[in-house]
């Protein structure tokens, strides 16, 4: 069956072929094991038990992961191993289970948390660059939306991600997740039970694309909505080459950003320090947690 889960459309047979996405018929994972760099409300003390899915929709020129986005490096597993999988993360503890770039294996993980029946919250964290149509079905079965919205205006959106509608898409994907879930309800540890928590990493010389983004949230979403404001870009791959993002977000511009967006009155806003890029934890993708 020819696949249009994403808004690429690109058409592929993944019974026998690779789509855009780098991705074929089976869910394909490069890494699962607790990871403590999310927001506080999803690492807590035990980290949040991602689950890395090899290839992307979108293709990012600077992602940071470019062997298992570009490349769609990893291990095929069945479904029941992805839920031996979920199960060894949540035995080490993890607050949530957290399902990194799963876009383009949507169906798949619908039949298999339908089944699995997770103690936990499901994170569903993506790039935003979605069918609303698509996640329609992963209605009841996910608790947390984690999306990014890279981008407002076109012309970056296809400079940096080949994705002209990128915000068209990302714009109703993000209307059809808060309508799913919500926004974020806390336990009495402060961990996310629920609710929906978007993200944007602020890009070198594009500014005015945070503020454009934060700008349609708070006018289309609760004014408690869970933002994360994330200022850690550093030049991978392609990118090294593209000013103005061949070099890391500086400490002005993530000032200017920070003041504007807090001046449109956001409740629940995530600010980074400035050591976050390093901070920020790049995991190596070794199949830890996928080999079992
Ligand atoms: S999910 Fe992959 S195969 Fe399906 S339409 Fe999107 S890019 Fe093509």
């Amino acid at each position: 069956m020819k696949c249009c889960i994403c808004p690429r459309e690109c058409g592929a047979d993944r019974s026998s072929e690779a789509g855009v996405c780098g991705a074929g018929e089976k869910i394909k994972i490069a890494r699962a094991a607790p990871h403590y760099w999310e927001e506080p409300c999803l690492s807590g003390e035990n980290g949040s038990g991602t689950v890395f899915f090899s290839g992307c929709n979108l293709g990012c020129v600077f992602c940071q992961n470019y062997e298992v986005s570009h490349r769609a490096y990893g291990m095929e597993v069945s479904e029941p191993h992805l839920m031996r999988v979920f199960d060894a993360l949540i035995e080490k503890g993890v607050h949530n289970l957290n399902l990194v770039t799963p876009t383009h294996y949507v169906p798949m993980l619908a039949r298999v948390l339908k089944e699995y029946n997770s103690p936990v919250p499901v994170v569903y964290n993506s790039s935003g660059y979605e069918k609303a149509e698509t996640l329609k079905t992963l209605e009841g079965l996910v608790d947390i939306y984690l999306p990014d919205i890279k981008y407002f205006d076109s012309a970056p959106a296809l400079k940096y991600s080949g994705a002209a509608d990128y915000f068209e898409f990302a714009s109703s994907a993000v209307l059809e997740m808060h309508r799913q879930v919500g926004t974020v309800e806390l336990d009495e540890n402060g961990i996310a039970r629920c609710g929906l928590i978007i993200r944007h990493m602020v890009l070198p010389g594009n500014i005015s694309q945070a503020v454009k983004v934060f700008g349609w949230v708070r006018e289309n979403l609760p004014v408690e909505t869970h933002i994360s404001v994330m200022r850690q870009y550093t030049p991978f791959g392609k990118a090294k080459e593209m000013p103005p993002v061949n070099r890391r977000l500086s400490s002005k511009e993530y000032s200017i950003v920070k003041e504007k967006i807090l001046a449109m009155g956001f409740e629940n806003c995530y600010f980074q320090s400035g050591e976050s890029a390093k901070e920020s934890f790049i995991p190596d993708f070794d199949l830890e947690g996928v080999d079992l």
